[in-house]
């Protein structure tokens, strides 16, 4: 700083002094307009409004989605109820006779019956077995060779898993009833055709509500289809409880398809778990 500059320098602050201003400081570069005793200090940001976490609503019994799940007065998992199933047990096949039917008089409504194309083919049909008035109905696909061969459902390999898992839960063969979606075996153990479904299942359904069972069990994709109307996959909605009229019904995996894969006899054995668990609670 010069001299001159240093004289006005000087009373530039006697000036300052007469008013009674004397303290002076150093502006950083940058700082101009905002001196720090003019700052707003400002509130602290108030934090976000806490997020209110409602607990899980069970799922409605009216929602298939997956879909699953009328806690039954019982079972641990959730009961779903599934699209309505094309028919009614009501109105699939009307019973020619008033009241309540026998297991009996059905079989002689089928007779020798030649409804589909599966008649020409098999060699027994497979009506179904057990107890007329079981309260757990097994409804698998249709009847295998060993099935056709000797007009009993379920006697096969897949029947020997059947009986084993029955056996794990303290369910006996003879205390439940074991049918299928079509009494005449499909050739080379194909996927019974919708039109063969169509001709053979109001037989089934008759059979359900003449049994009056408190629990069905569908056995595979192709029962589920059937009896439930749903057409997810069967590992994502196996283990569900589903309404089925007055009547709860439970989906699993066949037994041929844990044979043809062992590891998965785990879903099948967690699955005759909730069954027993709700035969012993209704
Ligand atoms: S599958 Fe059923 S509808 Fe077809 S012929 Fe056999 S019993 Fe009759």
């Amino acid at each position: 700083m010069d001299d001159e500059t240093r004289k006005e320098a000087k009373a530039w602050l006697e000036f300052y002094q007469e008013l009674g201003i004397e303290g002076f400081y150093r502006r950083e570069p940058g700082t101009v307009g905002k001196p720090p005793s003019l700052e707003v200090a400002q509130p602290a940001a108030a934090p976000p409004p806490k997020q209110v976490v409602s607990p899980a609503p069970a799922r409605a019994a009216s929602s298939p989605a997956p879909p699953k799940p009328v806690v039954p007065p019982t079972p641990p998992a959730a009961v779903i109820r599934p699209p309505a199933p094309t028919f009614s047990l009501f109105e699939a096949a009307p019973a020619p006779r008033s009241g309540p039917e026998t297991l009996e008089q059905i079989r002689q409504d089928l007779g020798d019956c030649r409804r589909c194309k599966l008649a020409p083919t098999r060699k027994t049909i497979v009506f179904g077995e057990g107890n007329p008035h079981a309260k757990l109905v097994f409804i698998g696909e249709g009847p295998g060779a060993d099935e056709d061969e000797q007009g009993l459902p379920f006697v096969g390999r897949a029947g020997k898993l059947l009986n084993r898992m029955m056996q794990t839960v303290d369910l006996k063969r003879e205390d439940v009833y074991i049918c299928n979606i079509v009494k005449c075996r499909p050739p080379g153990n194909r996927t019974p055709e919708k039109d063969e479904v169509d001709s053979c299942s109001p037989f089934l359904y008759r059979q359900i509500e003449a049994i009056k069972p408190r629990l069905i069990c569908c056995l595979g994709a192709p029962a589920v289809r059937t009896v439930l109307g749903i057409k997810e996959g069967i590992t994502k909605i196996r283990g569900q409880f589903y309404d089925f009229g007055s009547t709860k019904a439970l989906a699993t995996v066949h037994p041929a398809y844990v044979l043809r894969n062992p590891r998965e006899e785990k879903i099948l054995r967690e699955d005759f778990e909730k069954i027993r668990d709700f035969l012993k609670s209704s």
